[in-house]
């Protein structure tokens, strides 16, 4: 059975007392679904964020990770160095990564078999631009980004991996795919991996939805069969939105 997931991404927001001052309103919210709740701060932040979570169902995670275990890359993390304060899940391929950093599906790759080396789950990102959607060609370039990051991979790789479609245009800009947008997008990426790794395990991942998820729009995404959960990043700033959203299952 997959399972539901609600993740935060902080992107380049709060510091460490910010961090361990909303982390702190966090725990103090409610959890009444079953979905894994989980927040990405900063880099910096990671080792005193899982401290400070505990103990708590909130799992702290990392918004990007480099492909070398170790070495001159100056300004980099690295998997293991991760999993040495306690983070065991990256998201990968974010839109702003891959447009600011340019961060492409074969870097991606390395990434992907760097943190599956060591045991680190991923949040595999992906998503078409607005020019795409327009001239109808989102499904080829999202095949086409899941493809050549993630089929190199055996079956069984995919225990660990979650998906993540982000529409670019959908995110921070207020305009969110509609239900019906995600919950096609969703089963279009269930039949690709099922087309290639099978039913069980296109049954098995865990696709999410991001782009201007609210409080007041997580409800019907998420009622989608195909839609298990949501990356959130404006609204995971604040507790009680973060947690209307979580409590959206
Ligand atoms: C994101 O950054 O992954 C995201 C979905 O952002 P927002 O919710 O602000 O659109």
């Amino acid at each position: 059975m997959r399972k539901n997931i609600v993740a935060g991404n902080w992107k380049m927001n709060n510091d460490l007392s910010q961090t361990r001052s909303l982390i702190n309103d966090l725990k103090e919210q409610r959890i009444t679904s079953n979905a894994e709740v989980m927040i990405a701060p900063t880099a910096v932040n990671l080792y005193q964020a899982v401290e400070a979570t505990k103990p708590s169902k909130i799992e702290v995670i990392a918004q990007n990770m480099h492909f070398a275990d170790s070495g001159a890359y100056t300004g980099e993390v690295s998997a293991s160095m991760l999993k040495s304060v306690g983070v065991g899940t990256v998201i990968l391929g974010h839109s702003e990564r891959r447009a600011y950093f340019n961060e492409t599906d074969e870097l991606l790759a390395k990434k992907v078999d760097a943190a599956l080396a060591n045991n680190i789950r991923i949040i595999f990102c992906f998503g078409e631009e607005l020019a795409d959607r327009k001239s109808g060609n989102e499904e080829n370039i999202v095949e086409g980004q899941i493809k050549n990051a993630l089929f190199h991979l055996d079956a069984s790789a995919f225990k660990n991996v979650v998906l993540a479609y982000e529409p670019v245009w959908a995110i921070g800009t207020g305009e969110t795919a509609s239900p019906e947008q995600a919950q096609d997008m969703h089963e279009f990426i269930r039949k690709t991996l099922s087309d290639k790794y099978g039913a069980n395990v296109a049954d098995s991942v865990s696709i999410l939805y991001g782009g201007s998820v609210k409080p007041n729009n997580a409800n019907e995404i998420f009622s989608k069969p195909d839609v298990d959960g949501g990356l959130i990043g404006g609204a995971s700033l604040k507790a009680e939105d973060f947690f209307a959203i979580v409590n959206a299952f």
